[in-house]
């Protein structure tokens, strides 16, 4: 398997690598869920996030507040007669569809002990995936490195310029690779890694300009990945330079033209040889052409054919038969251009 993956930050995963790549994306429902704290006992959301139990709902104020109940897909909330929130946690899958609609409202306190165990079990999920196909290498385009991840459904300015191709058979030392990259690029002005104040060469971008919540690090994934033994964090660059357009180019074929077509045209030959005289075609023998290139119209009078009325019958600009210097081609028996031509 060659796993080919884009560079960028993530808002849960601190950093969207490789390792995120594996540990999530090549995950399956099931394994996603088993990811991001389903059903633990201390780090799901049903266990871990810090919920208000004397929150009032506003209805008068918060004009979007059905969308409480609304957030969760299996109905764990229910706005009580006194307009108190009921929540079943025991029952939290930890889809975390909620967080957007109680965080924002301080329903719920955000729980970084939950991001974090996610981003130490993305390491965990990513030894599986390596322990099952026979073979692994990775390629990871560093370009184009988002704020947020690829899942995010806006996108946003670049916090570094593009850094190239990385590639690897260690998983981790790609990632960790990336990482140092980006930290000792500086931030190119305006994007997130100005605004939070890590555009400098020599800063951590992504612990501020990636994460979704403050106090999660761009190391935890890739750690754990080295105290699993999924890899190592050190590395060796090795650069390589470009070759060049020319092995690249489009790989035309060089053989003259009987060479490469004289087989096809010996199996069939659309030219119809046989028919008028060898010239294969009833055409004009001559026309002239400098009188139909004027761009202010033609130098000759117009065909009877171009100026047909639709009721079977043909008129001349005059409206009384074809003028004078009628240029007649393709009429029956007229072979010919020319301004004397009489029918
Ligand atoms: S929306 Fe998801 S995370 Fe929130 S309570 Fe329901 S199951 Fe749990």
């Amino acid at each position: 398997m060659i796993a080919l993956t884009h560079f960028k930050s993530h808002g849960m995963g601190v950093i969207g690598g490789v390792l995120k790549n594996l540990g999530i994306g090549a995950q399956s429902k099931r394994g996603k869920f088993n990811v991001h704290m389903g059903g633990h006992p201390k780090y799901g959301v049903g266990a871990a996030v810090k919920f208000d139990e004397s929150f009032v709902v506003d209805k008068e104020k918060d004009l979007e507040w059905e969308l409480i109940e609304d957030a969760c897909p299996i109905g764990l909330f229910k706005i009580r007669e006194d307009n108190t929130i009921a929540w079943d946690r025991d029952k939290c899958m930890t889809c975390l569809g909620c967080l957007g609609v109680m965080n924002p409202r301080g329903i719920f306190e955000p729980n970084q002990m939950l991001f974090d165990a996610t981003d130490i079990a993305i390491a965990d999920a990513a030894l599986g995936v390596v322990k099952t196909v026979p073979k692994v290498g990775f390629v990871t385009l560093a370009i184009d490195i988002s704020p947020k991840c690829d899942c995010a459904g806006f996108s946003d300015m670049p916090i570094v310029p593009n850094l190239g191709v990385f590639a690897s058979t260690d998983p981790v030392a790609i990632d960790q690779a990336c990482v140092d990259a980006v930290t000792e690029s500086p931030g190119i002005p305006g994007s997130l890694s100005e605004e939070m104040g890590v555009d400098a060469a020599g800063e951590r971008k992504f612990d501020l300009a990636g994460a979704a919540i403050e106090g999660l690090s761009e190391q935890t994934t890739i750690n754990t990945a080295v105290v699993n033994g999924l890899g190592t964090r050190d590395y060796e660059l090795h650069h390589v330079e470009p070759v060049g357009r020319e092995k690249f180019r489009f790989p035309f074929d060089e053989r003259p033209t009987r060479k490469r077509f004289a087989r096809m045209f010996e199996k069939f030959q659309p030219f119809p040889f046989d028919r008028h005289d060898g010239q294969g075609y009833d055409r004009l023998p001559e026309v002239d052409i400098e009188a139909v290139k004027p761009h202010e119209g033609p130098t000759v009078g117009t065909h009877s054919h171009a100026a047909y009325h639709g009721d079977g019958t043909s008129h001349g600009p005059n409206g009384h038969g074809a003028p004078e210097n009628q240029w007649h081609p393709g009429e029956e028996n007229t072979r010919s251009h020319s301004t004397t031509h009489e029918h």
